[in-house]
């Protein structure tokens, strides 16, 4: 009897979940880029980009510590953002803070922070994610009225929070795309903004944080909502291919957009591969925190020398031409 009500209580649940993922896939579909809204007339340019991977899967040397979370120290002329906020791991001090000590960054000099999505590995935790909050950790605080960035109904007490609903210059040459609905089976909706900075006689480099949307869709609407050519494409992609065996698991089971029978595949890889290659960008830099060893030599085999995997502590810097 008891395990006949287990059985229905599952069944139940399974009946739940398929069909909010249709309707979900459905409502998400009909979200076209070409309704995104106007082009930014007004964006500008940057002569110098340096993204700092402060938190990633990925490390530099093995004194900074590895999770898998996002954030990035962005500086973009005198602009000086933090782009996520990692996952939040340890104890007495998070991945974030442990990093951002051993590589002299602090939260003071920001001048603004963008929350890619709300997901745990980018709002500093599965508590943050809970809340609708976000976090640096257990000592870092956020300087007050702080700009906010993010792409959802979000709240925090000191931070002067934004919710993006269409493309926006936040700096000069920065702009944060208009949030990208996607439907994933497990986590369900999530809405993400990918961020682009125009460096001039360069082109644009487009950051994203998990990847959720498809390339293609993100591209797309950066090419619509601004008229510069890629030049380079950072950041997390959700590529955890062939993830039995390695730490990326959780990300291949609950953040895939697919049914749960439906592993993220090499095909999918594939075809996130081309839709970059077709840009022809000169910079294609991967984030290890969804993405697994199979995807990252993929990723080397595709784009050769114009391919680098993120890691914490490695600096890459973009000039004018
Ligand atoms: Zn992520
Ligand atoms: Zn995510």
């Amino acid at each position: 009897m008891r395990a006949r009500l287990g059985l229905a209580a599952v069944a139940s649940l399974a009946a739940a979940l398929s069909g909010r993922y249709v309707a979900g896939r459905e409502e998400a579909s009909r979200q076209v880029v070409a309704g995104l809204g106007k082009k930014l007339t007004n964006l500008g340019a940057v002569d110098s980009l340096a993204i700092m991977p402060v938190v990633e899967r990925l490390t530099r040397e093995p004194g900074l510590r590895g999770e898998p979370g996002v954030s990035y120290l962005i500086k973009a002329d005198d602009l000086t953002l933090l782009f996520d906020c990692g996952l939040g791991l340890g104890r007495d001090e998070s991945t974030f803070e442990a990093n951002a000590r051993a590589l002299g960054v602090t939260a003071e000099g920001l001048d603004c922070l963008v929350i890619s999505h709300l997901h745990a590995d980018h709002v500093g935790g599965p508590r943050s994610q809970l809340r609708h909050t976000f976090s640096l950790g257990h000592e870092q605080a956020l300087p007050s009225s702080l700009p906010v960035y993010v792409p959802t109904q979000m709240a925090h007490p000191r931070a002067d929070v934004c919710v993006v609903d269409e493309a926006r210059v936040i700096g000069p040459g920065v702009a944060v795309l208009p949030p990208l609905e996607r439907m994933l089976f497990w986590l369900g909706p999530v809405a993400e903004q990918a961020l682009v900075v125009n460096v001039r006689g360069q082109g644009l480099v487009l950051v994203t944080g998990c990847g959720h949307p498809e390339i293609e869709r993100t591209l797309a609407a950066a090419e619509q909502i601004v008229d510069v050519p890629v030049h380079a494409v950072i950041g997390g992609l959700h590529l955890p291919v062939h993830a039995m065996g390695t730490p990326l698991v959780p990300q291949a089971v609950l953040g895939s957009p697919k049914w749960p029978w439906q592993p993220i595949n090499e095909a999918d890889a594939r075809s996130v591969i081309d839709s970059i290659r077709e840009r022809g960008p000169a910079l294609v830099a991967l984030s290890g925190h969804d993405s697994t060893p199979w995807t990252i030599a993929a990723f080397d085999q595709a784009f050769g020398e114009r391919h680098q995997a993120l890691k914490v502590g490695q600096e890459i810097v973009i000039r004018a031409a």
